[in-house]
């Protein structure tokens, strides 16, 4: 049938680098711009000193499903990344995009626009003669795990807690889902999220590259259940089939997990976490890429939560981002060899 065409056509898993422009401050640094794209490929120049300390330079040569270069828009990001994803989530495919990379390489900038052009894109569908009259409804969740511990981003950082049933699905409870009507409700509830994200003791913004923030936007069909099945305001107690899923996560800042020699205790046990959960996703999509049976999905908090988004029809996207700076070198060549391993 058409749709089990349509659904194989969508590449399992993906891997897309995004290069971002000189920013300012890099400019005034006189900072070169180290990273070259052509078509799939790109080219860091590392420079580099002989013993005898003459310069050279040393080229990497990374290739990938997609390279994005500097000029290239968000919408386009869109277009490559998740539009084709959208028409198989009503076919009960769990997507999964992560947007990894160090701190100021262009995750959020990435990630923040991409729910939003996937809302429009659902609801248009959900508008079609053919699910219109399927009861289907989108549903809103934004949490982040900091630390190893689950926090919702909608309900003023209530801490929540995992659960798993007997059928593979992970249960957050207590995590707030939100009814999506309309794109600006979306808009709103991130603009909200994202108020909320870790500030930490320092109350610098930069502990938000601490942790992990995970956005998930569910289709279920609505099924009318009786009264007494309803114990209590769970949102994942409410009525509903979950029919598909796409979860946008903008990770930790992938340089915080060599934050493990820090003298201060509480940074190097972050560091140890974000190390562990990245470690662990990275052997989670390898594992779904060789179409293993084990996932080995109980390496992280991160990877148990996504843990039915890696069974079953899964997609993922991986969105490496990266600073062109030659000060950065060292940290995009990290990125790039991690894409590497996971393409
Ligand atoms: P991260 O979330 O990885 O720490 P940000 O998304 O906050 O990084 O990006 C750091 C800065 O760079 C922000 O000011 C952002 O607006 C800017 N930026 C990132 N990517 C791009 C891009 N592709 N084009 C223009 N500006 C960008
Ligand atoms: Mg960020």
């Amino acid at each position: 049938p058409k749709s089990e065409k349509e659904n194989n056509s969508v590449a399992k898993i993906k891997v897309v680098v995004r290069k971002r422009p000189l920013n300012k401050k890099e400019i005034a640094r006189k900072e070169d711009d180290v990273v070259t794209v052509s078509d799939n490929s790109l080219t860091v120049h590392e420079p580099k000193l002989k013993v005898d300390l003459t310069a050279y330079v040393e080229k990497h040569e990374f290739c990938f499903d997609a390279v994005l270069d500097e000029d290239v828009s968000n919408d386009e990001v869109y277009r490559a990344t998740i539009e084709p994803i959208i028409p198989i989530i009503f076919q009960r495919t769990k997507a999964t995009c992560f947007a990894y990379g160090q701190t100021g390489s262009g995750k959020t900038y990435t990630m923040k626009p991409l729910p939003i052009r996937a809302v429009e894109d659902l609801m248009r569908l959900l508008r079609q003669p053919v699910y219109s009259n399927q009861k289907f409804k989108l549903w809103l969740s934004y949490f982040e795990i900091y630390g190893g511990k689950l926090f919702d981003l909608l309900s003023e950082r209530r801490k929540l807690l995992m659960r798993e049933d007997g059928r593979q699905q992970v249960c957050i409870v207590g995590l707030q889902e939100y009814e999506v009507s309309d794109v600006q409700i979306v808009k709103e509830l991130i603009e909200k999220g994202n108020a909320e994200r870790s500030t930490g003791s320092t109350g610098a913004n930069e502990e938000s590259s601490r942790s992990h923030a995970i956005l998930q936007l569910v289709v279920k069909k609505h099924v009318e259940v009786k009264e007494t099945r309803r114990k209590n305001n769970d949102a994942n107690e409410l009525p509903g089939k979950v029919v598909g899923k796409v979860s946008f996560i903008d990770l930790a800042g992938s340089e915080r997990g060599a934050d493990t020699t820090d003298n201060d205790r509480q940074t190097r046990f972050e560091g140890a976490e974000i190390n562990k959960s990245l470690l662990a996703l990275k052997e989670c999509i390898r594992a779904l890429d060789n179409d293993q049976l084990h996932i080995p999905f109980r390496g992280s908090k991160l990877t148990e939560v996504l843990r039915d988004s890696f069974v079953g029809n899964s997609r993922t996207v991986m969105i490496s981002c990266i600073s062109p700076s030659v000060g950065s070198c060292e940290h995009t060549l990290n990125t790039l060899r991690y894409a590497d391993r996971v393409k």
